[in-house]
């Protein structure tokens, strides 16, 4: 049987923890009927669900959620927080909290690491601060690491949304392999020579911190809000189609999918945005869980995508899931993103291809459902999770190396080509 890690909160912790205990959300996990409250139904949309089991379904509710429940008439129960979730033993195999998933703290000093024990290959950055004053770290991988060479650039974003832990482990594994392997790996030395692959595991280290000391189901940012909850959703705080309705983002800060007052308003999506302005990505995939499935734009509508660059887009979504099932026959799906799972509006996806052509990858990663573990998966499956996604990896930053062309003047940065010329895959708008 599947191990799943469990942590005991005490409440002692969390008031110790928590700089703003007396000010909370009130966010209770409920179950009700499955069938009293079909997915679809504009009532559904502004839930935070969690799981659907044994024809429940399990929401991280708040106080707005449960007086609309209370409206409709649809009965619910209060659960223990880590109800429909097998028990677990101590969570101590890595030691700390978090057992051997990364911490904010554990992170940086791990990339800090890497840097100093290959100094000519990787590169620590700062690519911008939270809201609480955490950095956003970067880590380049590249031969001659502290040059801007003419070579092709990749990007591996982690944890947007502060439970799903495992992805901030893939994208950081992924530079631990390339680093650990590139003078005994010809291919590894081959990619990591021809590339600049650019590693940022942790876009949203507030929030995982919050859900590590004080609530394990956190999903948003920290941003304290003007009716006094706290939060907003950065995979719908991006400029593309932001806030084009009210199905794929919420204009309400309690829900869980808030965009935030305006595009960009929040520093974590905003060092995203600053920094791919610099670089000219010809690849980009941000990790999430879970679901198993690899998906590119849109998001915002389900029109289907086109024009430049789209054709490769997709098929790279197909060579990427065959490569991760051929490494132990795990299926990811994949697909556009607003036919394959639900409408998104302001997701990274969206904008790194409408405003820059960078063919750019949602990839959920496992379990595929809420039954197999949901968010929380087993350490021992870190390692098999990252093994299998590395050959997906691996395939797109080859292809980056395979379709990049240098420039053909003297090679400064200001002379490459610019992925945003490719505005003509805005198709369909
Ligand atoms: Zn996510």
């Amino acid at each position: 049987m599947k191990r799943i890690i469990v942590f005991a909160l005490t409440a002692c912790l969390t008031a110790s923890l928590a700089p703003d205990s007396g000010h909370t959300d009130d966010l209770r996990v409920i179950s009700l009927e499955a069938r009293l409250l079909p997915r679809e139904a504009p009532a559904a949309r502004e839930l935070d669900i969690l799981m659907e089991k044994d024809g429940r379904l399990y929401i991280v509710s708040t106080p707005r959620d449960r007086a609309t429940l209370d409206a409709l008439g649809i009965r619910f129960a209060f659960e223990p927080s880590y109800s429909g979730l097998p028990a677990a033993g101590p969570a101590a195999a890595g030691g700390g909290l978090n057992g051997d998933y990364h911490s904010y703290p554990e992170l940086e000093a791990e990339l800090l690491e890497l840097e100093a024990a290959y100094p000519g290959l990787a590169a620590v950055h700062i690519l911008g601060q939270s809201l609480e004053g955490r950095n956003i770290y970067g880590l380049k991988i590249s031969d001659n690491v502290g040059l801007d060479e003419d070579e092709a650039e990749v990007l591996f974003l982690g944890c947007h949304h502060a439970r799903e832990w495992i992805s901030v482990e893939v994208p950081l594994l992924i530079a631990r392999h390339l680093l650990e392997n590139r003078t005994v790996d010809s291919r590894v030395r081959d990619v990591v020579d021809r590339s600049e692959t650019w590693i940022v595991p942790l876009v949203n280290p507030d929030g995982l911190e919050y859900s590590i000391h004080v609530y394990r189901y956190w999903r948003k940012n920290r941003r304290a809000n003007d009716d006094g909850s706290f939060g907003v959703d950065l995979n719908r705080n991006y400029g593309y189609e932001w806030g084009r309705d009210n199905s794929g983002s919420s204009p309400l800060p309690q829900s869980a999918v808030y965009r935030g007052t305006a595009p960009f308003s929040e520093p974590e999506s905003a060092a995203v945005r600053d920094f791919v302005g610099l670089r000219s990505f010809l690849g980009l995939v941000s990790y999430h869980s879970y679901g198993q499935i690899i998906l590119y734009p849109w998001g915002y509508a389900r029109i289907p995508v086109e024009g430049e660059g789209a054709e490769r887009m997709k098929a790279l979504a197909e060579g990427m899931s065959g490569r991760l099932e051929a490494y132990r026959g795990t299926r990811y799906a994949f697909g556009q993103a607003s036919y394959s799972l639900y409408l998104t509006n302001g997701d990274t996806t969206d904008w790194a291809f409408g405003d820059h052509g960078i063919p750019a990858y949602t990839i959920e990663l496992s379990p595929v459902s809420d039954q197999d573990g949901g968010f929380f998966n087993a350490e021992t499956e870190i390692l098999p999770i990252f093994y299998e996604n590395l050959e997906a990896a691996l395939y797109l930053i080859e292809d980056c190396i395979a379709v990049y062309v240098p420039p053909a003047t003297d090679g400064r940065a200001e002379n490459r080509p610019d992925n945003r010329a490719s505005g003509g895959a805005r198709g369909g708008r």
